[in-house]
């Protein structure tokens, strides 16, 4: 099997995703950078998280013609194509259907900064105008909405996080879903306070030296 490594931790974090509670049934996917640069390694549409096995994986090349695999692909691969194309930083995407983050998502409220964790992220979590799932016109919204920032609410249907490696995008992925639950439940209750661009600035710095404390992974 061509690309196991890759496909294997497709599926491994796809099974992470879903025991995080960060999807239900087939909602969100999930895609890697292959090592070489030159494929995506993406999760195939509508099999449930607890049965995809690396056999099942995609291999897609970054233009989108199929390389690899027995199952169709994700009807959001325009949106992981067109989100690699445009950074050059991102190495792997995860989308999902969060609870908190869907309810933001549905309200139109993007998040501010009004956690220190939002650091991880970005400067803030914004929102992408609506689209149908699946096509172009969402991937286009998706890329010029999420800017440098690590992730985007999809106006009615979810989140997306990338990230350096498949772990830290599924990392940004369980940040937001905090966050927009921090987010909502503040603003039930009164109105949350900001933190100056300055400091965010300051936490990204520090988070930096944090990160860098852990073991160095693929
Ligand atoms: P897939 O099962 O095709 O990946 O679709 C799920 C989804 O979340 C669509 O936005
Ligand atoms: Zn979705």
């Amino acid at each position: 099997m061509i690309y196991q490594f890759e496909r294997e931790a497709v599926a491994f974090y796809g099974r992470k995703m879903f025991e995080l509670g960060l999807i239900k049934g087939t909602g969100g996917n999930l895609s890697l950078l292959t090592g070489d640069g030159q494929n995506i390694a993406i999760t195939p549409s509508a099999v449930p998280y607890n049965e995809i096995e690396a056999g099942d994986v995609v291999i897609i090349s970054k233009k989108g013609a199929l390389i690899d695999g027995a199952r169709k692909a994700s009807t959001e691969l325009s949106l992981h194509l067109a989100l690699y194309e445009s950074r050059p930083d991102i190495k792997a995407v995860v989308h999902t259907h969060s609870l908190y983050c869907s309810i933001l998502a549905c309200l139109g409220w993007e998040i501010p900064p009004i956690h220190y964790y939002i650091a991880f992220c970005g400067d803030k979590v914004p929102v992408a105008p609506y689209a149908t799932f699946g096509t172009k016109e969402l991937a286009r919204k998706t890329v010029s909405t999420i800017g440098t920032n690590k992730a985007v609410l999809l106006a009615n249907h979810g989140m997306v996080a990338v990230g350096s490696s498949i772990k830290n995008a599924l990392m940004v992925a369980e940040v937001v879903e905090f966050l927009a639950e921090i987010y909502y439940k503040a603003r039930c209750a009164g109105n949350p306070m900001q933190l100056e661009l300055e400091e965010i600035e300051r936490l990204r710095k520090a988070f930096g030296d944090y990160c860098g404390g852990q073991r160095s992974e693929k």
